[in-house]
């Protein structure tokens, strides 16, 4: 029975990738697409990896799982929590394959924490609070350390490098070099039937330093030629390393997968959505009720704060101010990148003063001005493409997702700025929708249709002749796995099942919890 090996770069783009390749920097990869097929694989809208993560998950579009950002608002109310595997509402390939008694093993796949109770091995990947099981079965971390592959949590916190990029370099190889050892003899003492990898080290240091590393950056073409460009070009060659190992653990007739979850570009100017909308006279901000987080409540924050004070980090954190809703008609609600902006409804929000017979008239003139406004410095349009709700979410969390969506335009971010609208600093990359798949395998023929980033669900349990018991929206990729279709269990099953949620758990994550997890956020540059 052939297997599966699907190997992610988080953020990994061909605009980059390409001339890695033509350098001769990336063998194994350069070998895998030898012998397979290569092509763009079109991510999610929003395109960040907590929305897109979960659609590969599922096979489903965020309309139909309900993850749109790293924080997700509690019903009725401004509280935030970082979202989890919980948070997906949806059953994901994960579960179908360990009903249908196959092994998967995955290693540092993001939002699989808290981990699900499968048939298999996880280290839960993405934002990880402390002293919490990652792992599944929960002593996994305990046996990674005995046998000498320790596995390590976070890091690569790539904002609290600011321009030090040789120390979160070190960190970002040191890392990800354990994590590949640990991957290693997770291959090697499992009898799998998936093994899935995903590496954020690229989508990271994209961030920080795609000016070293991406052709459309303005200062690429000298940067190249420095040590920090050979270091950053490091990152890669670790990778690709990888590969090789990983798919020397492969059989012939075996499946192997490259991925990332959505593309990169350079940046050189960013934008504070919710200053913008400040300046366009949409948002009040309210001067006396400074908070520390996003998360505005509790008696936890003011300890927070209290700490933060002590430790004197006010002057490398920004402070967000809160929002007075008494006086604000649109407000950001994709946080993590400034995707997506919200009318603040009366009825619907918790403080909303937006009437309904109103909502269509405001959000045009909402996304008149985002849509037409122009950057005085470059004379260029920040946002590329901008949609109404209904316009790309149709399923059934639909009602949740922002008003609004955007695209940033090229050498533009929709965040990580201080001011409504900067030159960026220390950022020099940010997310596009355009990433990279390449496979290779016995059945592996060009691709007929363009492949999109919610096929690899249905795709990889047909692979696997495991059935599934939600219909996805992605399709099967006939053109990877031949004639191999996914089955539908006719009805899913009314007893809960294991690791599924049912929608009535509480909090996954306690608020110190929250806390921990949102300063790793900001160190990712998630959060201000
Ligand atoms: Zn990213």
């Amino acid at each position: 029975m052939p297997r599966v090996l699907l190997i992610g770069w988080d953020g990994a783009d061909w605009r980059i990738l390409d001339p890695l390749l033509e350098r001769g920097d990336l063998p194994n990869l350069q070998a895998l697409i030898d012998r397979g097929q290569k092509a763009v694989l079109r991510s999610t809208v929003p395109t960040h990896s907590w929305a897109a993560w979960p659609s590969f998950l599922t096979g489903v579009d965020p309309a139909d799982h309900g993850v749109y950002d790293i924080l997700e608002t509690v019903p009725g109310t401004h509280k935030q929590y970082p979202v989890t595997y919980k948070s997906i509402k949806e059953r994901t390939f994960v579960e179908d394959l360990s009903t249908a008694g196959k092994v998967g093993v995955y290693a540092d796949v993001p939002l699989l924490f808290p981990p699900p109770n499968i048939n298999g091995k996880i280290a839960a990947g993405g934002v990880l609070p402390k002293n919490r099981t990652y792992t599944q079965p929960a002593d996994l971390a305990e046996t990674l350390e005995k046998a000498g592959v320790p596995w390590e949590i976070n890091g690569m916190s790539w904002t609290t490098y600011r321009n030090k990029p040789d120390a979160y370099l070190a960190e970002a190889l040191e890392i990800t070099g354990k994590r590949i050892r640990a991957s290693e003899w997770l291959m090697d003492n499992t009898d799998w039937d998936l093994m899935a990898s995903v590496w954020v080290s690229v989508d990271r240091t994209q961030h920080a330093l795609s000016n070293y590393v991406g052709p459309d950056h303005p200062d690429y073409a000298s940067n190249t030629k420095t040590a920090i460009g050979a270091k950053v070009r490091d990152v890669y060659k670790q990778l690709d390393d990888g590969i090789g190992s990983f798919v020397s653990r492969t059989r012939e007739d075996d499946l192997v997968l490259f991925i990332s979850d959505h593309g990169f570009q350079s940046v050189t100017r960013t934008i504070h959505m919710d200053h913008l909308l400040k300046e366009f006279g949409f948002l009040e901000f309210s001067a006396s009720n400074v908070v520390f987080g996003p998360m505005q409540w509790g008696p936890v924050r003011k300890i927070a704060r209290k700490a933060y004070d002590m430790l004197g980090l006010h002057g490398k954190v920004s402070l967000p101010q809160s929002v007075n809703w008494s006086k604000t008609k649109a407000f950001t609600t994709i946080r993590s990148t400034g995707e997506g902006v919200s009318i603040n409804l009366a009825g619907r929000d918790p403080d909303g003063i937006v009437d309904p017979a109103d909502f269509e008239k405001v959000r045009d003139r909402v996304m008149d001005r985002l849509a037409n406004f122009v950057d005085p410095k470059t004379g260029r349009k920040p946002v590329k493409a901008i949609y109404k709700r209904e316009e790309i979410f149709k399923g059934k969390h639909a009602d949740t997702a922002p008003d609004i969506l955007m695209e940033p335009a090229e050498l533009y971010s929709l965040t990580h700025a201080k001011t409504s609208l900067e030159d960026a600093d220390w950022i020099s990359g940010d997310h596009r929708p355009e990433g990279v798949i390449v496979a290779a395998g016995p059945d592996v023929r060009a691709f007929d249709e363009p492949p999109f980033l919610i096929d690899l669900a249905p795709t990889i349990l047909a692979a696997l002749d495991a059935p599934a018991m939600i219909k996805h929206t992605g399709r099967v990729l006939h053109e990877l796995v031949g004639e191999a279709d996914v089955k539908h269990t006719e009805v899913a099953p009314a007893v809960a099942i294991p690791g599924m949620p049912t929608g009535d758990e509480e909090t996954t994550v306690s608020d110190t919890e929250a806390d921990e997890m949102e300063e790793h956020l900001r160190g990712l540059g998630y959060l201000e």
